[in-house]
């Protein structure tokens, strides 16, 4: 029989360190309030952040002895708090084919991103279309072919090295002979060439908006939550390159615990359509801003 992972403890079972008893108590003090907000920001969730979390739990309470499952609830709610506007599934719009931009950089689980939410899609009945615009890298493109067999769904592709508005121009075109409700668009994320990188999305934009003025319904971008802090960075770096609506934090079911998406959803307040929880094609879930303030908190 396989050996059963024990968790490792979360920000609060840290805090109160191991203790023979089960209900271990700790007064609120300056120095317990330090180390929490230690935790916290080490936890990615940022400075500011951690000092306000930190002090709206200080708030009446110092003084008293709080007990773990105290200071758990306590702080699973602060950070529900902050989460809960934000946890929002992708918006749906009447519009055909709605149009999907997935932007973020390499590596950040945009294919697979893209793969599981077309096989969402398509379980709901949609009709599908994707277009593989990371025309410069062909592994990119050859794993979305292996995802849309997977979700069942067209793969729109163009040779090595052309241009990905032009994809997206033809994509746009088959959505709508399909008849499709839905077309998410795959997007090269070389940031080591930002100038390129913004033009080339500005194309893809410019040329969807051709056939549909309204389009793209929604940018996506994907983040990594295991780049940590490096998450905020590359938040401020898309939302120059395009006009970011939304967020999916993948890689959550790893050790990252994803303290990040707290100080994301408070410094940007984008939503977080759904989180990654594996490699798999079911590995996508909504984003449940109390589950998650458990699991960081445990
Ligand atoms: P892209 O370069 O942004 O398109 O990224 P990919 O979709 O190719 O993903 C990069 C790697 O991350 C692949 O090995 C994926 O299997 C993996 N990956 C993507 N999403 C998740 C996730 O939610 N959890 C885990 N554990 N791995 C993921």
């Amino acid at each position: 029989s396989k050996p059963v992972a024990t968790p490792a403890p979360g920000i609060v079972g840290r805090l109160f360190g191991r203790s023979a008893s089960d209900e271990p108590r700790r007064e609120l003090d300056d120095e317990m309030l330090e180390e929490l907000e230690e935790m916290l920001i080490q936890a990615d969730m940022g400075v500011e952040t951690a000092l306000r979390v930190t002090a709206n739990i200080a708030e009446g309470r110092m003084g008293r002895r709080v007990s773990s499952t105290e200071l758990k609830e306590l702080l699973a709610d602060e950070i529900a708090r902050i989460m809960a506007p934000v946890a929002r599934p992708l918006p749906i719009f009447p519009k055909r084919p709605q149009v999907v931009l997935v932007v973020g950089v390499n590596g950040s689980g945009k294919t697979t991103t893209i793969g599981k939410l077309a096989s969402q899609f398509r379980a709901a009945g949609k009709n599908v279309v994707i277009a593989a615009g990371d025309t410069f890298r062909a592994a990119a493109v050859e794993q979305l072919q292996v995802w849309g067999q997977r979700a069942g769904v067209p793969v729109m592709t163009a040779p090595e090295g052309s241009d990905p508005a032009s994809l997206a121009f033809d994509a746009m075109v088959k959505a709508e002979t399909d008849g499709a409700e839905l077309l998410m668009i795959d997007t090269a994320g070389r940031l080591q060439n930002r100038q390129d990188l913004m033009e080339e999305l500005a194309k893809i934009v410019r040329v969807i908006r051709k056939k549909d003025p309204s389009a793209p319904h929604n940018t996506l971008l994907v983040l990594d939550a295991t780049t940590g802090q490096n998450a905020l960075s590359q938040v401020e770096t898309f939302q120059k390159l395009a006009d970011v609506s939304g967020l999916v934090m993948t890689k959550l079911d790893g050790t990252a615990r994803g303290g990040v998406l707290v100080a994301l959803a408070d410094r940007f307040g984008l939503p977080i359509h759904a989180i990654g929880v594996g490699e798999q094609i079911d590995d996508l879930d909504a984003f449940d801003p109390r589950d998650f303030a458990k699991a960081l908190v445990g």
